[in-house]
């Protein structure tokens, strides 16, 4: 187990999320989606090159972007077709009921994701550079501009958005760190997490590594989760109670 627990001063349980959005909150890759249809079909030469590891997302997302070639109506009908985690409205409000600060960090975009989140109705509890950091994207005609607005320099993995970074900076001492991911672009992030929720490649890659992590399907399952670790227990310290989890 690589996981480190990152135990909070006085014992006080203060659990913060963080979450992956493509194939997280929604079910599907919709940058996937996007570039399947709109792009010209070398993206997924490019998207080889990501996942052999020869490229960062960020430079993967920037040429990858640059080939797709469609009206706005086309980007928006590609995106909203793409479902969403049916628990994920009712994991916001007890996040938000509980107090527990959500993060969403994505190499994805901000103009999808928001678009997503209005889809839900929980767009108003997410604002960009508050507790949605993505990339960012401009439409100029039929053109798509990226720019990486989290972080300017560019992060040593290369990321489009470095969610390692990012929780290290706005976690501000909380814990424990709630991370859940599905994939590839997760894998620097879990190393700064105490409790992972993973699937597909992200879950893959944990059992591969050796990094404890839950298996999850729904967001449902996050608040299970979240709700044992917030119930009062007060024989238990909170190494015992974190890892009654396991
Ligand atoms: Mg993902
Ligand atoms: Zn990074």
């Amino acid at each position: 187990m690589r996981n480190t627990l990152n135990e909070p001063a006085g014992q006080e349980m203060k659990p913060v999320v963080f979450c992956d959005f493509d194939g997280t909150i929604t079910q599907l890759d919709v940058t996937d989606q996007i570039l399947s249809q709109l792009a010209h079909p070398s993206w997924r030469e490019i998207e080889q090159q990501w996942m052999q590891g020869l490229i960062g997302s960020r430079e993967c997302l920037e040429r990858q972007i640059a080939l797709v070639d469609a009206p706005v109506e086309e980007l928006h009908a590609a995106i909203d077709v793409v479902a969403l985690d049916s628990e994920f409205s009712a994991f916001c409000k007890f996040a938000r009921k509980k107090r527990v600060p959500l993060f969403i960090l994505s190499d994805g975009f901000d103009y999808v994701i928001r678009r997503v989140l209005k889809r839900a109705g929980v767009d108003r509890q997410f604002k960009s550079g508050t507790n949605l950091f993505a990339s960012s994207l401009r439409v100029e005609g039929r053109r798509l501009a990226p720019s990486f607005p989290y972080l300017p320099a560019p992060c040593a993995h290369g990321c489009a958005t470095c969610k390692a970074t990012l929780i290290s900076t706005l976690r501000e001492g909380r814990a424990p760190v709630v991370f859940v991911g599905d994939g590839m672009s997760d894998r620097f992030a879990v190393e700064f997490a105490d409790i992972v929720f993973a699937k597909r490649h992200l879950l893959a890659y944990c059992r591969e590594n050796g990094i404890a992590c839950h298996p999850f399907e729904t967001f449902k399952d996050v608040q299970v989760t979240l709700e044992k670790l917030l119930a009062p227990a007060p024989v238990r310290g909170y190494r015992q109670a974190v890892a009654a989890l396991s």
